[in-house]
């Protein structure tokens, strides 16, 4: 894997008969286009067959008239090392998620480290090792985006700056370490967007024994660029906080599948009602208590699409171009110059569902037929997704 991962691109890509092609953009979420070309790992032209160039194609795809969406992006997850978590003790959960559609994860914090460094000198070296690390290995292909530091009391904008000049662009979840006091994580998160820091905050009751509450007043004060899984991990806020923050606060608002599935409903509607769908982004949190869960992301569609009536090709969006655009990503958007990072899904066989999107309506997940990063096949039929009723298939290359 990791030597295909190094490879990056795969030549010319033709991926044709696509029979739904998914944007990610909310603002127009179904392209009515039936052929993508790739080419080093780039989209270079969407569009119907005949106005494309698919001469010298090294690999094409037929898609069998089933659904290509963007890779899946999984906005709120804690790795560690390689493909092990340490949570679950369990190896392989990444590539494991990758065969749930995800292409892209970000990581809120390297907090399950066995004897996570919490000195300052400490936690900024594990934040660039482990943005190097992840940099370099690719688990089944997965773009990791890791080294997010959890903040601590006494750090100043000098250790903000030195993070951002060694490649740092994440900080893990600001409640997780010492500072939890509004104003002190206000100062942290300024001096954090100043040196171009993306921040996330913790949101509810305590995740793990350590970590403490973190109520609508301090989310507010402290103003972070993600309001990190606004229905809890695990334990929520009450459902009309929760509200208020969607309301009163204009950054992205991430739900996450290890959070109150109640609020996660609430959140992803009283964002619509407010009009800005744009800004719900959709995550994990895992590894975490109740374990993995590869096919999260997948699962969040359904539940939101399916209980809080968003119609499917909408929820995609939480999952793939809104967490780019808020991410400032190269992927999740169908889109010339954006990376080829696709997932090839159709209805589950005998759901009661008649298109793939009728059925993820119904509360059913899609089954995955192919993924790509980066213009490269890292997976078939996905061996977790239930089986789709019809899948793509590679008529010409490897
Ligand atoms: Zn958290």
């Amino acid at each position: 894997m990791a030597d295909i991962a190094a490879a990056g691109a795969s030549g010319k890509v033709v991926i044709k008969n696509i029979g739904l092609l998914l944007s990610g953009d909310i603002d127009q979420p179904i392209l009515h286009a039936d052929t993508i070309v790739v080419d080093n790992g780039l989209i270079v032209a969407v569009g119907r067959e005949k106005d494309c160039d698919l001469s010298g194609a090294q690999t094409v795809i037929d898609a069998h008239h089933t659904c290509v969406c963007p890779g899946l992006i999984d906005s709120h997850v804690h790795p560690v090392f390689g493909d092990w978590t340490p949570r679950q003790n369990q190896i392989g959960w990444i590539d494991s998620t990758m065969n749930g559609g995800v292409t892209t994860m970000i990581s809120a914090g390297e907090v399950h480290l066995p004897g996570r460094p919490k000195d300052i000198v400490g936690l900024k070296a594990l934040a660039i090792t482990a943005q190097r690390a992840f940099d370099n290995f690719r688990p089944g292909g997965v773009k990791v985006l890791a080294g997010a530091p959890v903040i601590e009391k006494g750090m100043t904008e000098q250790d903000f700056k030195d993070l951002a000049d060694a490649g740092v662009t994440l900080l893990g979840e600001v409640g997780l370490g010492s500072v939890k006091a509004g104003y002190e994580a206000k100062e942290m998160v300024a001096w954090a967007r100043k040196h171009g820091i993306q921040s996330t905050i913790h949101t509810g009751g305590p995740s793990i024994p350590g970590s403490g509450m973190i109520d609508k007043d301090v989310v507010l004060e402290a103003d972070a660029d993600v309001i990190g899984h606004i229905n809890g991990g695990h334990t929520s806020l009450p459902e009309a906080h929760v509200c208020e923050l969607c309301e009163k606060s204009s950054r992205a608002i991430e739900i996450v599948h290890n959070g109150n599935e109640r609020v996660a409903i609430a959140a992803a509607k009283a964002a619509l009602e407010l009009k800005c769908p744009h800004r719900v982004i959709l995550g994990t949190d895992g590894p975490a208590g109740s374990g993995v869960q590869p096919l999260g992301i997948l699962r969040m569609v359904a539940l939101l699409s399916s209980l809080a009536d968003i119609p499917a090709e909408l929820v995609f969006c939480f999952a793939t171009g809104n967490t780019a655009r808020i991410r400032q990503l190269n992927c999740g958007l169908i889109e010339v110059g954006r990376a080829a990072d696709f997932v090839f899904m159709d209805r589950a066989q005998h759901t009661a569902g008649k298109t793939l999107l009728e059925s993820v309506q119904l509360g059913d997940i899609p089954g995955i037929g192919m993924v790509m990063i980066d213009g490269i096949v890292r997976c078939g039929r996905s061996r977790n997704t239930p089986p789709a009723q019809d899948i793509p298939e590679v008529v010409t290359g490897h």
